[in-house]
């Protein structure tokens, strides 16, 4: 064991590791990329967290940077709960529900909590998480706040970055600080701090103040956006200041999450589903505007296309059987009100939107007839662990955004580009968001597949930035989508991001290469040999 290890050992109080194992069982995410951590750290209290931090701080202002990562669960797709100093885990034993208040909603909970317990518990008090992510059974709330994640149910509700009220972080030199919205009154008061917690509100609005049209100008016409920081949503008109949107989404390279408050939603259990079907992609996007604009509006709005369809149907035919009927419609919507007094109506102008549109459909409003409908969304999971030889689906463009009126010009511009690269491809997502899926099939142990995954991608996010898109609208940008960030900002708000990266992170401890600084050449020696996810085997859904 190094010597910066047993000095850890000594003083923490949770487990420290160094064995090959449990480095290289820590050495992929589910993203293309692989980089193995030199020490493995299971905090026990945020005590571990900050005295880890203090070090590496003291370490760093003589010269040693030894990178830190914060991992959850490791269901990353971009690289981000990667590195290769220390890893700080979770989920071992910082994995409780502290508090629910049953006034306000609110719930305190530490960030190696999973997902889909938190889910599971608010349930039982009629309540939910509506930003939940795919991976909700097997991810972390950590890892949903630190890369505001969404899901099915975000058309409605919007994503994490909704819902955090408040977080407890650790700093980059190990001062613990609390954020949430404070007044014009109370932001002074953090001006006048002597500590890091000051230098960086400092820091933070003063490049508000001074950037204020160029922060406007940046931001995307999408509905949700994890692509850099979220500096518009910091200062309020009114004066107001929150720090914690910006460490929202930051994938580790601002703070330490070591607490958070969340909101929740009251849950209703009983929903109205309809299944629509449409020959053309322009019917299909005119139905999402129609129906988006409606009300109340829908708590789920995704899609898939018929090539997924096509796709499942060769590789897994049960899969559909007694669900949809060759042959397949061009697009189908998966439309569901959660509404609690209006579904009918709801229902009833959903109905009369489609059949205008030349569609067809379908309603449910028995949960086990629903399972039966929702199969067919879930079938998916067939492409996503589906393999040929080495080759896999790949996520590398896998979660880009438009405005939805842009939907049309987006999935045509989808096919085209695959198609320009001899690739084929299949399109499911949440097409109320106009956040869409796709994953090419490619070996990213060969270098012909490896030159088509840069071509690809450069052609891929070009055509989403000129439809005034986001790269990523779920999944972050992390490593996989980082040289990607100043074609979509332009490099004065690019310069921002830095300003804000060196405010929180002078000596670049928190999770370097990640986000910020990163080229197509830094990533380019990560490439994993082959892509598994075989560290998610155990809770991957079943075929
Ligand atoms: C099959 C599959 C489906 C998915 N579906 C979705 C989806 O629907 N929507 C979606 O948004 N994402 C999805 N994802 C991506 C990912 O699962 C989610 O973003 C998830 O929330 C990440 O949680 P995690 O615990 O695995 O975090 P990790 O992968 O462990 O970490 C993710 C990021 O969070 C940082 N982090 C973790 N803990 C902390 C902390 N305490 N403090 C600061 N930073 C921290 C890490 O450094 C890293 O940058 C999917 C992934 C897979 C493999």
């Amino acid at each position: 064991m190094n010597k910066v290890a047993h000095y850890l050992q000594e003083h923490l109080s949770g487990e420290v590791l160094t064995s090959q194992d449990a480095r290289r069982h820590l050495s992929c995410d589910a993203s293309i990329l692989t980089v193995t951590p030199s020490i493995v750290i299971y905090p026990r209290s945020e005590s571990d967290v900050r005295k880890a931090t203090r070090f590496t701080w003291q370490l760093a202002e003589r010269g040693k940077v030894i990178p830190i990562t914060a991992r959850g669960s490791g269901t990353d797709l971009t690289g981000a709960a990667l590195g290769e100093g220390i890893m700080l885990v979770f989920p071992a034993h910082m994995n409780k529900i502290l508090e629910l208040d049953p006034k306000t909603g609110g719930v305190a909970v530490q960030p190696g909590v999973n997902f889909g317990k938190l889910q599971q518990t608010l349930y039982t008090h009629g309540r939910f998480l509506p930003s939940y992510p795919a991976s909700l059974d097997y991810s972390t709330i950590g890892g949903a706040i630190a890369n505001n994640a969404s899901g099915d149910k975000s058309v409605k509700y919007g994503a994490t970055r909704n819902y955090v009220r408040s977080l407890r972080v650790v700093l980059a030199n190990g001062e613990v600080i609390e954020t949430r919205r404070i007044s014009k009154r109370e932001l002074g008061k953090k001006l006048g701090l002597g500590t890091m917690e000051g230098d960086i509100y400092r820091a933070i609005d003063g490049l508000i103040e001074e950037n204020k049209d160029l922060i406007e100008g940046s931001v995307k016409d999408v509905s949700k956006n994890s692509a850099g920081y979220a500096i518009a949503d910091v200062k309020h008109k009114d004066g107001s200041f929150d720090l914690t949107p910006l460490i929202v989404g930051s994938q580790g390279t601002l703070a330490i999450v070591t607490e958070a408050v969340v909101d929740t939603e009251p849950h209703v259990p009983s929903t109205s589903l309809m299944i629509a079907e449409f020959d053309t992609i322009e019917s299909a996007s005119e139905a999402v505007l129609k129906l988006r604009a409606s009300s109340p509006s829908p708590s789920v709005l995704e899609m898939v296309d018929q090539n997924l369809l096509n796709f499942i149907d060769e590789n897994n035919t049960n899969q559909l059987k007694g669900a949809v009927d060759k042959p397949f419609s061009k697009v189908m919507l998966f439309i569901e009100f959660d509404d609690a007094k209006h579904q009918k109506k709801a229902v009833k102008k959903a109905g009369k939107i489609i059949d205008s549109l030349g569609g067809k459909y379908a309603v449910e409003t028995d949960m086990d007839q629903q399972d039966n409908f929702w199969k067919i969304r879930e079938s998916v999971s067939t492409l996503t662990s589906y393999s040929k030889g080495e080759t896999r689906h790949l996520p590398i463009i896998e979660d880009a955004i438009v405005p939805v009126e842009q939907l049309p010009a987006f999935v045509n511009g989808i096919y085209e580009t695959f198609e320009s690269l001899k690739l084929d491809v299949a399109i499911w997502g949440h097409i109320g968001d106009g956040n869409l899926h796709v994953m090419p099939l490619l070996n990213v142990g060969q270098v012909g597949d490896r030159q088509k995954i840069f071509k690809l991608m450069k052609t891929y996010f070009s055509m989403v930035i000129s439809l005034g898109g986001s790269i990523t609208g779920q999944h972050g940008d992390g490593r996989v989508k980082a040289p990607f960030l100043v074609e979509q900002y332009g490099q004065d708000v690019y310069a921002l991001f830095e300003q804000v990266k060196s405010a929180f992170d002078p000596h670049g401890i928190l999770n370097p290469g990640v986000k910020i600084g990163v080229t197509e050449n830094d990533i380019k020696p990560l490439f994993r040999k082959d892509y598994s996810l075989a560290h998610l085997y155990d809770y991957l859904p079943r075929l």
